[in-house]
Protein backbone atom coordinates (compact mmCIF):
# COMPACT_ATOMS: atom_id res chain seq x y z
CA UNK A 1 0.00 0.00 0.00
CA UNK A 2 1.23 3.08 -0.87
CA UNK A 3 2.64 5.76 2.29
CA UNK A 4 0.33 8.41 2.34
CA UNK A 5 0.13 11.07 5.26
CA UNK A 6 -2.73 11.53 7.43
CA UNK A 7 -3.27 15.11 9.02
CA UNK A 8 -5.32 15.66 12.21
CA UNK A 9 -6.74 18.69 13.95
CA UNK A 10 -5.21 19.79 17.69
CA UNK A 11 -5.39 22.96 19.65
CA UNK A 12 -2.83 24.98 20.74
CA UNK A 13 -1.35 28.38 21.28
CA UNK A 14 -1.66 31.25 18.42
CA UNK A 15 2.06 31.66 18.75
CA UNK A 16 2.77 28.85 18.03
CA UNK A 17 0.96 28.90 14.33
CA UNK A 18 2.27 31.98 13.41
CA UNK A 19 4.72 32.34 9.75
CA UNK A 20 7.70 32.20 11.58
CA UNK A 21 7.51 28.47 12.77
CA UNK A 22 6.21 27.34 9.15
CA UNK A 23 3.17 25.62 10.54
CA UNK A 24 0.27 23.64 9.02
CA UNK A 25 -2.91 24.81 10.34
CA UNK A 26 -6.53 25.51 9.91
CA UNK A 27 -8.68 28.73 10.43
CA UNK A 28 -7.59 31.87 12.48
CA UNK A 29 -5.58 34.38 9.97
CA UNK A 30 -3.50 32.78 6.85
CA UNK A 31 0.18 32.58 8.47
CA UNK A 32 1.60 33.78 4.86
CA UNK A 33 4.80 32.53 3.91
CA UNK A 34 5.78 35.04 1.58
CA UNK A 35 5.34 37.69 3.70
CA UNK A 36 5.23 40.73 0.64
CA UNK A 37 3.98 39.64 -2.38
CA UNK A 38 0.58 38.31 -1.40
CA UNK A 39 -1.99 37.59 -3.46
CA UNK A 40 -4.63 40.28 -4.52
CA UNK A 41 -8.16 40.78 -3.35
CA UNK A 42 -9.14 39.97 -7.26
CA UNK A 43 -7.62 36.17 -6.71
CA UNK A 44 -9.13 35.68 -3.09
CA UNK A 45 -12.75 36.96 -4.16
CA UNK A 46 -14.97 34.27 -4.50
CA UNK A 47 -15.98 33.86 -8.46
CA UNK A 48 -19.93 33.70 -7.60
CA UNK A 49 -20.65 36.64 -5.03
CA UNK A 50 -17.31 38.23 -5.17
CA UNK A 51 -16.94 38.34 -1.36
CA UNK A 52 -13.40 37.62 -0.15
CA UNK A 53 -12.80 33.98 0.18
CA UNK A 54 -11.80 33.18 4.24
CA UNK A 55 -9.05 31.21 5.03
CA UNK A 56 -9.19 27.43 5.41
CA UNK A 57 -6.00 26.04 5.64
CA UNK A 58 -2.63 25.59 5.03
CA UNK A 59 -0.18 23.21 4.79
CA UNK A 60 3.79 23.16 4.80
CA UNK A 61 5.16 20.97 2.44
CA UNK A 62 8.59 21.21 1.23
CA UNK A 63 9.84 19.87 -1.72
CA UNK A 64 13.06 18.83 0.48
CA UNK A 65 15.17 17.97 -2.41
CA UNK A 66 14.78 21.27 -4.49
CA UNK A 67 16.69 24.26 -3.50
CA UNK A 68 14.20 26.68 -4.64
CA UNK A 69 11.02 25.30 -2.40
CA UNK A 70 13.20 24.90 0.46
CA UNK A 71 10.24 26.62 2.34
CA UNK A 72 6.42 25.46 0.62
CA UNK A 73 2.79 25.97 1.79
CA UNK A 74 -0.29 25.50 0.29
CA UNK A 75 -2.95 28.00 1.25
CA UNK A 76 -6.83 27.03 0.75
CA UNK A 77 -9.74 29.29 1.06
CA UNK A 78 -13.32 29.22 0.75
CA UNK A 79 -16.33 31.25 0.44
CA UNK A 80 -18.22 31.08 3.54
CA UNK A 81 -21.53 31.80 2.06
CA UNK A 82 -23.35 28.78 1.62
CA UNK A 83 -25.62 30.07 -1.30
CA UNK A 84 -21.91 29.71 -3.50
CA UNK A 85 -20.99 26.33 -2.32
CA UNK A 86 -22.43 24.58 -5.92
CA UNK A 87 -21.86 20.50 -6.12
CA UNK A 88 -18.86 19.71 -7.78
CA UNK A 89 -18.09 23.40 -9.11
CA UNK A 90 -15.35 25.08 -7.39
CA UNK A 91 -15.51 28.33 -7.86
CA UNK A 92 -15.96 29.27 -3.96
CA UNK A 93 -12.82 27.54 -3.25
CA UNK A 94 -8.91 29.06 -3.81
CA UNK A 95 -6.09 27.62 -3.64
CA UNK A 96 -2.07 29.15 -3.72
CA UNK A 97 1.18 27.82 -3.66
CA UNK A 98 3.98 29.72 -2.45
CA UNK A 99 8.03 29.15 -1.76
CA UNK A 100 10.71 30.20 -0.72
CA UNK A 101 14.64 29.37 -0.89
CA UNK A 102 16.88 28.27 2.46
CA UNK A 103 18.36 32.28 1.99
CA UNK A 104 15.66 34.69 2.10
CA UNK A 105 14.49 37.97 2.92
CA UNK A 106 12.25 36.87 6.14
CA UNK A 107 13.86 33.99 7.63
CA UNK A 108 17.01 32.78 8.86
CA UNK A 109 18.34 29.86 7.46
CA UNK A 110 18.31 27.59 10.36
CA UNK A 111 15.38 25.90 12.00
CA UNK A 112 13.26 27.88 14.29
CA UNK A 113 13.49 27.51 17.94
CA UNK A 114 9.92 26.08 19.12
CA UNK A 115 9.82 29.05 22.00
CA UNK A 116 7.27 31.47 21.94
CA UNK A 117 9.55 34.74 21.97
CA UNK A 118 11.78 33.58 19.28
CA UNK A 119 12.46 36.32 16.39
CA UNK A 120 8.92 38.01 17.28
CA UNK A 121 9.84 40.72 14.66
CA UNK A 122 9.30 38.00 11.94
CA UNK A 123 6.05 39.76 11.34
CA UNK A 124 3.91 39.98 8.35
CA UNK A 125 2.96 43.66 9.61
CA UNK A 126 6.77 44.82 8.70
CA UNK A 127 5.56 43.90 5.03
CA UNK A 128 2.15 44.73 4.30
CA UNK A 129 -1.23 45.93 5.50
CA UNK A 130 -3.23 42.92 6.21
CA UNK A 131 -6.79 42.94 6.68
CA UNK A 132 -7.80 43.08 10.16
CA UNK A 133 -10.65 40.60 10.24
CA UNK A 134 -9.54 38.02 7.63
CA UNK A 135 -5.62 38.49 7.12
CA UNK A 136 -5.76 38.95 3.26
CA UNK A 137 -3.87 41.91 1.63
CA UNK A 138 -5.77 45.18 2.73
CA UNK A 139 -6.87 47.56 0.59
CA UNK A 140 -8.37 50.29 2.91
CA UNK A 141 -8.00 51.40 6.50
CA UNK A 142 -10.54 52.88 9.41
CA UNK A 143 -10.85 56.31 8.48
CA UNK A 144 -10.92 57.33 12.29
CA UNK A 145 -7.72 55.40 13.69
CA UNK A 146 -6.26 55.32 10.32
CA UNK A 147 -4.36 52.29 11.94
CA UNK A 148 -6.73 49.56 11.54
CA UNK A 149 -6.44 48.11 7.74
CA UNK A 150 -9.23 46.10 6.14
CA UNK A 151 -9.78 43.83 2.83
CA UNK A 152 -13.10 44.91 2.04
CA UNK A 153 -15.62 47.48 3.15
CA UNK A 154 -17.91 44.23 4.49
CA UNK A 155 -14.76 44.00 6.45
CA UNK A 156 -14.73 46.85 7.52
CA UNK A 157 -18.55 47.57 8.78
CA UNK A 158 -18.73 43.76 10.67
CA UNK A 159 -15.23 44.89 12.00
CA UNK A 160 -17.32 48.07 13.22
CA UNK A 161 -19.86 46.92 14.43
CA UNK A 162 -18.79 44.06 16.86
CA UNK A 163 -15.29 45.30 18.61
CA UNK A 164 -13.72 48.55 16.57
CA UNK A 165 -16.75 51.17 17.23
CA UNK A 166 -15.38 50.14 21.32
CA UNK A 167 -11.76 49.90 20.40
CA UNK A 168 -11.02 52.39 17.57
CA UNK A 169 -8.19 54.49 18.39
CA UNK A 170 -7.16 52.46 21.72
CA UNK A 171 -4.05 50.43 21.44
CA UNK A 172 -5.74 47.21 22.34
CA UNK A 173 -5.96 44.98 19.18
CA UNK A 174 -9.18 43.54 19.35
CA UNK A 175 -10.33 42.26 16.35
CA UNK A 176 -13.89 40.39 15.62
CA UNK A 177 -13.10 37.06 15.43
CA UNK A 178 -16.97 35.96 13.59
CA UNK A 179 -15.21 35.60 9.93
CA UNK A 180 -12.60 33.18 10.43
CA UNK A 181 -12.57 29.77 11.33
CA UNK A 182 -11.74 28.39 14.84
CA UNK A 183 -8.46 28.19 14.78
CA UNK A 184 -5.93 24.49 15.31
CA UNK A 185 -2.66 23.17 14.36
CA UNK A 186 -3.10 20.70 11.76
CA UNK A 187 -0.59 17.72 13.03
CA UNK A 188 0.70 14.82 9.90
CA UNK A 189 1.35 11.63 10.72
CA UNK A 190 2.29 8.67 8.53
CA UNK A 191 -0.81 6.38 7.90
CA UNK A 192 -0.02 2.63 9.37
CA UNK A 193 0.18 -0.14 7.01
CA UNK A 194 -2.80 -1.73 8.54
CA UNK A 195 -4.94 1.26 8.49
CA UNK A 196 -7.43 0.05 6.29
CA UNK A 197 -7.07 -3.19 3.50
CA UNK A 198 -7.25 -1.02 1.09
CA UNK A 199 -4.72 -2.99 -1.58
CA UNK A 200 -5.69 -2.49 -5.21
CA UNK A 201 -4.16 0.25 -7.83
CA UNK A 202 -7.72 1.07 -8.36
CA UNK A 203 -7.72 -0.02 -12.34
CA UNK A 204 -10.35 -2.97 -12.19
CA UNK A 205 -12.25 -0.77 -9.54
CA UNK A 206 -12.46 2.22 -11.49
CA UNK A 207 -14.46 -0.27 -14.06
CA UNK A 208 -16.50 -1.33 -11.28
CA UNK A 209 -17.79 1.65 -9.98
CA UNK A 210 -18.29 3.38 -13.87
CA UNK A 211 -20.99 0.49 -14.25
CA UNK A 212 -22.80 1.52 -11.13
CA UNK A 213 -25.92 3.48 -12.59
CA UNK A 214 -28.21 5.59 -10.76
CA UNK A 215 -31.58 6.39 -11.62
CA UNK A 216 -33.67 6.77 -8.79
CA UNK A 217 -33.61 10.36 -7.74
CA UNK A 218 -36.70 11.05 -6.18
CA UNK A 219 -36.80 14.10 -3.58
CA UNK A 220 -37.61 11.89 -0.57
CA UNK A 221 -33.77 10.60 -0.36
CA UNK A 222 -32.10 14.39 -0.72
CA UNK A 223 -31.19 13.64 3.15
CA UNK A 224 -30.48 17.10 4.27
CA UNK A 225 -27.34 16.61 6.51
CA UNK A 226 -23.92 17.25 5.62
CA UNK A 227 -21.73 15.07 4.31
CA UNK A 228 -19.97 15.01 7.66
CA UNK A 229 -22.92 14.06 9.69
CA UNK A 230 -23.89 11.35 7.52
CA UNK A 231 -20.18 10.11 7.18
CA UNK A 232 -20.47 9.84 10.79
CA UNK A 233 -23.73 7.60 10.79
CA UNK A 234 -22.38 5.15 8.30
CA UNK A 235 -19.30 5.06 10.52
CA UNK A 236 -20.81 4.22 13.80
CA UNK A 237 -24.58 3.14 13.48
CA UNK A 238 -24.14 -0.03 12.44
CA UNK A 239 -27.02 -1.43 12.29
CA UNK A 240 -28.09 1.71 10.36
CA UNK A 241 -25.50 1.74 7.67
CA UNK A 242 -27.29 -0.13 5.07
CA UNK A 243 -29.87 2.26 4.98
CA UNK A 244 -27.20 5.37 5.25
CA UNK A 245 -25.60 4.19 2.50
CA UNK A 246 -28.91 3.83 0.20
CA UNK A 247 -29.69 7.39 0.89
CA UNK A 248 -25.84 8.54 1.01
CA UNK A 249 -24.09 6.86 -2.41
CA UNK A 250 -26.80 7.70 -5.12
CA UNK A 251 -29.14 4.98 -3.37
CA UNK A 252 -26.98 2.04 -4.97
CA UNK A 253 -23.87 0.64 -3.18
CA UNK A 254 -21.04 2.73 -4.66
CA UNK A 255 -17.73 1.34 -4.36
CA UNK A 256 -15.79 4.31 -3.97
CA UNK A 257 -17.76 5.03 -0.97
CA UNK A 258 -17.58 1.62 0.69
CA UNK A 259 -13.43 2.01 -0.28
CA UNK A 260 -13.54 5.39 1.18
CA UNK A 261 -15.12 4.40 4.29
CA UNK A 262 -12.62 1.52 4.65
CA UNK A 263 -9.72 3.27 4.32
CA UNK A 264 -10.61 6.09 6.87
CA UNK A 265 -12.29 3.53 9.91
CA UNK A 266 -9.09 3.08 11.55
CA UNK A 267 -8.04 6.97 12.00
CA UNK A 268 -12.08 8.74 11.46
CA UNK A 269 -10.94 11.60 12.62
CA UNK A 270 -8.25 12.44 9.85
CA UNK A 271 -8.98 15.53 8.16
CA UNK A 272 -6.38 15.65 5.68
CA UNK A 273 -4.57 13.06 3.32
CA UNK A 274 -1.57 14.17 1.33
CA UNK A 275 -0.28 12.17 -1.15
CA UNK A 276 1.71 13.91 -3.72
CA UNK A 277 1.44 12.16 -6.97
CA UNK A 278 -0.96 9.42 -5.97
CA UNK A 279 -4.62 10.11 -6.60
CA UNK A 280 -7.45 11.30 -4.08
CA UNK A 281 -8.91 8.30 -1.99
CA UNK A 282 -13.01 9.42 -3.47
CA UNK A 283 -16.29 9.72 -1.86
CA UNK A 284 -18.09 8.89 -4.35
CA UNK A 285 -17.92 7.23 -7.74
CA UNK A 286 -19.42 10.06 -9.54
CA UNK A 287 -17.62 12.90 -10.66
CA UNK A 288 -13.72 11.98 -10.37
CA UNK A 289 -11.16 14.32 -11.32
CA UNK A 290 -10.18 15.41 -14.98
CA UNK A 291 -8.91 17.60 -17.37
CA UNK A 292 -7.06 18.93 -14.63
CA UNK A 293 -5.69 22.68 -16.34
CA UNK A 294 -2.00 22.99 -16.54
CA UNK A 295 0.17 25.21 -14.17
CA UNK A 296 -0.80 28.31 -15.56
CA UNK A 297 3.42 29.52 -14.34
CA UNK A 298 5.09 27.32 -16.20
CA UNK A 299 2.04 25.08 -18.74
CA UNK A 300 3.37 22.22 -17.20
CA UNK A 301 1.80 19.35 -15.85
CA UNK A 302 -0.39 19.43 -12.31
CA UNK A 303 -0.49 16.55 -10.20
CA UNK A 304 -2.73 15.73 -7.15
CA UNK A 305 -1.09 16.61 -3.88
CA UNK A 306 -3.35 16.22 -1.13
CA UNK A 307 -7.19 16.33 -0.32
CA UNK A 308 -9.56 18.04 2.64
CA UNK A 309 -11.62 15.19 4.19
CA UNK A 310 -15.37 16.23 5.30
CA UNK A 311 -14.32 15.62 8.64
CA UNK A 312 -12.87 19.16 8.30
CA UNK A 313 -16.29 20.30 8.73
CA UNK A 314 -16.90 19.12 12.12
CA UNK A 315 -14.29 21.48 13.66
CA UNK A 316 -15.63 24.42 11.62
CA UNK A 317 -18.02 25.08 13.81
CA UNK A 318 -20.55 25.98 11.08
CA UNK A 319 -23.48 25.74 13.06
CA UNK A 320 -26.42 24.60 10.67
CA UNK A 321 -25.88 21.87 8.73
CA UNK A 322 -28.89 22.01 6.65
CA UNK A 323 -27.70 25.76 5.09
CA UNK A 324 -24.28 25.52 5.81
CA UNK A 325 -20.88 24.92 3.62
CA UNK A 326 -20.44 21.22 2.72
CA UNK A 327 -17.71 18.80 0.53
CA UNK A 328 -17.28 15.28 -0.25
CA UNK A 329 -13.78 15.91 -0.90
CA UNK A 330 -11.84 18.76 -1.79
CA UNK A 331 -8.61 17.17 -3.75
CA UNK A 332 -5.54 19.81 -4.62
CA UNK A 333 -3.75 19.64 -7.88
CA UNK A 334 -0.55 21.51 -8.06
CA UNK A 335 2.17 22.14 -9.90
CA UNK A 336 4.28 19.00 -10.61
CA UNK A 337 7.77 20.67 -11.11
CA UNK A 338 6.73 23.08 -8.09
CA UNK A 339 8.06 25.70 -10.66
CA UNK A 340 8.84 29.22 -9.17
CA UNK A 341 5.76 31.41 -9.00
CA UNK A 342 6.32 34.79 -10.97
CA UNK A 343 4.99 37.07 -7.86
CA UNK A 344 5.22 35.41 -4.67
CA UNK A 345 1.61 32.99 -4.47
CA UNK A 346 0.86 31.18 -7.81
CA UNK A 347 -2.73 29.95 -8.27
CA UNK A 348 -3.54 25.90 -8.40
CA UNK A 349 -6.49 24.14 -8.89
CA UNK A 350 -9.44 22.15 -6.78
CA UNK A 351 -11.54 19.77 -7.72
CA UNK A 352 -14.37 19.49 -5.00
CA UNK A 353 -16.57 15.93 -5.34
CA UNK A 354 -19.91 16.11 -3.53
CA UNK A 355 -22.12 13.37 -2.94
CA UNK A 356 -25.03 14.08 -5.42
CA UNK A 357 -28.11 12.57 -3.94
CA UNK A 358 -30.63 14.66 -5.59
ZN1 LIG B 1 -19.31 33.50 -2.55
ZN1 LIG C 1 -10.94 40.95 5.22
ZN1 LIG D 1 -10.34 52.89 13.85
ZN1 LIG E 1 4.44 25.32 -12.83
Amino acid sequence: MRKVDIGFVESCESWEVESRFFPSKIGGKPAWLDLKNLPEYSQIACDYCKNPCIFLCQIYAPYTEEEKAFHRTLFIFICRDPNCCKANENGNLKVFRSQLQRINEYYPPNPPEENENWRKDIQIEKWRKTCQVCGIVANSHCAKCKKTNYCCRAHQIIDWKSVHKKYCGSDENITSTDIVFPQFELVMEEENDDDGDDDDDDNDSEKEENEIVSNDNSEENCLKKSTYDKLVGSLQNVDDVDLDLMNFANNKEDTSFLKFKNRIQSNPDQVIRYDRGGSPLYISSLNHAQNIPKCEECNGDRQFEFQIMPQMLHHLKVEDSLTSLDWGIIAIFTCKRSCTPKAGYASEYIWKQDITEC
